[in-house]
C-alpha cells in the first residue's frame, strides 16, 4: 500500500494564535485583575475601586484616579505589545517592572468584552471605547467603533465582562465563583498592604457591604491589621537589609515568636510586583522552625528590590515564580537579619518573664 500523502502545513489564523496566547497569560479572573491593579498603580493612582460579579467571570471592574490614557492612543491600546512603559530592547534590562510587555489589555480583549473609559487632565471630557480581539469594536453591532466622548472623572475605568465567553474549556474549569472571589480578595489585600498611599476597595456586586477597604493614609501595619487581624499586627517586627554587591534591598514585617498559625503567609513583592518564590518560602519556614512550636508557621511581608538587570525579565507572564541572580546569597542575608531580630525579641521576653 502506498503511504498516505502528508497534509499540507498552514499557519494558524492570527486570531487563534492571539486567543491561545491570551489563555496562557490569563488562566483565572484573578490574573486579569492583577494586571489591571498593576496598570492602575503604574498610572499614579491613589484610589482603586474594584467591583466583582460571579468571581470575576461575569464582571471585573476597576476604577482608578490615575493619569488616564490619551484619546489618540485608544485605537492601538489593546494591540499586542503596545505599551507606554518600554521603548527599546535595551529598556528591557533596566525597566523596574514585570508587567512591561504590553500584553495584558490585548489578552483580555481576546477573551472578554472589554470597555475602557478614561480621562486625562488635559482632556475636557472622558472617552469611552469598546474592544474585541485587540481592536476597537462597536458598542452594538453596526455602530461606529470610534471612542465616544462622555462625562467622567480623571482616571481610568476598565470593565471586563464575560471573561472566557469564547473559551468554553476554561469556563467549565470554574466550579465555584466564591473560590475565585477569595483569590481576588487575596491579591487585592496583598497590593493594599504593599502600595502605601493608595486606597483600595473591593466589593462583590449586589453585596451591600464592601469586602475590603483600606485608606490611603493607613500605615503598613494598619493595613495588615485591617486585612489579617490584630493578633498578627500586634506581634510584628520590622526588618531591613541591603547589600550593594548583591544589588538588593529587602524590607518588611515578620511575625515574632509570640505568634504562630497553621499555615505560612508570605506577602512577597519583587520590584513591586506580587510574586511567588518557593525558595524564599522554604528558607523562611526553616528559619522560624527553631523559634516556633512544631507545626507553627509565621506571617511575613517582604518587599525585595533587586537591581532590574539581575532579575530574569524574560520570565513569561504565566510563570508566577521569579528568578534572580545570587538568589541563595540574597535569601541567606534576609534569613540572617530576620533570625537576629527574632532572637532579640525572644531574649527580651525571657528577660521580662524572669524579672
Ligand atoms: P503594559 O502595562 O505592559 O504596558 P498593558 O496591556 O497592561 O501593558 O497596558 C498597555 C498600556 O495601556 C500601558 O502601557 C499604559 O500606557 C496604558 N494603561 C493601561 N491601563 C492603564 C490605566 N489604568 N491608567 C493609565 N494608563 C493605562
Ligand atoms: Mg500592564
Amino acid at each position: 500500500p502506498t503511504a498516505q500523502a502528508p497534509k499540507r502545513i498552514k499557519a494558524l489564523d492570527q486570531d487563534v494564535v492571539n486567543k491561545i496566547a491570551a489563555g496562557e497569560i490569563i488562566v483565572a479572573p484573578v490574573h486579569a485583575l492583577k494586571e489591571l491593579i498593576e496598570n492602575a498603580v503604574d498610572a499614579g493612582s491613589t484610589s482603586l475601586e474594584i467591583l466583582v460579579k460571579d468571581g470575576g467571570l461575569k464582571l471585573l471592574q476597576i476604577t482608578d484616579n490615575g493619569h488616564g490614557i490619551n484619546r489618540d492612543d485608544l485605537p492601538i491600546l489593546c494591540e499586542r505589545f503596545t505599551t507606554s512603559k518600554l521603548k527599546t530592547f535595551e529598556d528591557l534590562t533596566t525597566i523596574g517592572t514585570y508587567g512591561f510587555r504590553g500584553e495584558a489589555l490585548a489578552s483580555i480583549s481576546h477573551i472578554a468584552h472589554l470597555t475602557i473609559t478614561t480621562k486625562t487632565v488635559e482632556s475636557s471630557c472622558a472617552w469611552r471605547a469598546h474592544y474585541a480581539d485587540g481592536k476597537l469594536a462597536p458598542a452594538k453591532p453596526g455602530q461606529s467603533t470610534d471612542p465616544k466622548p462622555t462625562a467622567g472623572r480623571g482616571g481610568t475605568q476598565i470593565t471586563v465582562e464575560d471573561l472566557f465567553y469564547n473559551v468554553p474549556s476554561r469556563q467549565k474549569a470554574f466550579k465555584s465563583p466564591s473560590e475565585e472571589y477569595a483569590k481576588i480578595l487575596d491579591v487585592v489585600g496583598r497590593y493594599a498592604v504593599h502600595c502605601g498611599g493608595v486606597a483600595f476597595s473591593c466589593k462583590k456586586h449586589g453585596d451591600s457591604s464592601i469586602s475590603l477597604s483600606t485608606s490611603k493614609d493607613a500605615s503598613r501595619v494598619d493595613s495588615i491589621r485591617l486585612i489579617h487581624g490584630s493578633a498578627v499586627a500586634n506581634e510584628l517586627i520590622s526588618f531591613e537589609v541591603s547589600d550593594q554587591n548583591l544589588g538588593f534591598t529587602a524590607s518588611g514585617y515578620a511575625s515574632n515568636a509570640n505568634y504562630h498559625v497553621k499555615k505560612t503567609t508570605i506577602l512577597l513583592f519583587i520590584n513591586h510586583r506580587s510574586v511567588e518564590s518557593s525558595a524564599i518560602k522554604k528558607a523562611l519556614e526553616q528559619t522560624y522552625s527553631t523559634f516556633l512550636p512544631k507545626g507553627g508557621h509565621p506571617f511575613i511581608y517582604l518587599s525585595l528590590d533587586i537591581d532590574p538587570q539581575r532579575v530574569d525579565v524574560n520570565v513569561h507572564p504565566t510563570k508566577r515564580e521569579v528568578n534572580f541572580l545570587n538568589e541563595d546569597e540574597i535569601i541567606e542575608a534576609i534569613r540572617t537579619e530576620i533570625r537576629i531580630k527574632l532572637s532579640e525579641v525572644d531574649t527580651s521576653r525571657t528577660f521580662m518573664t524572669q524579672s
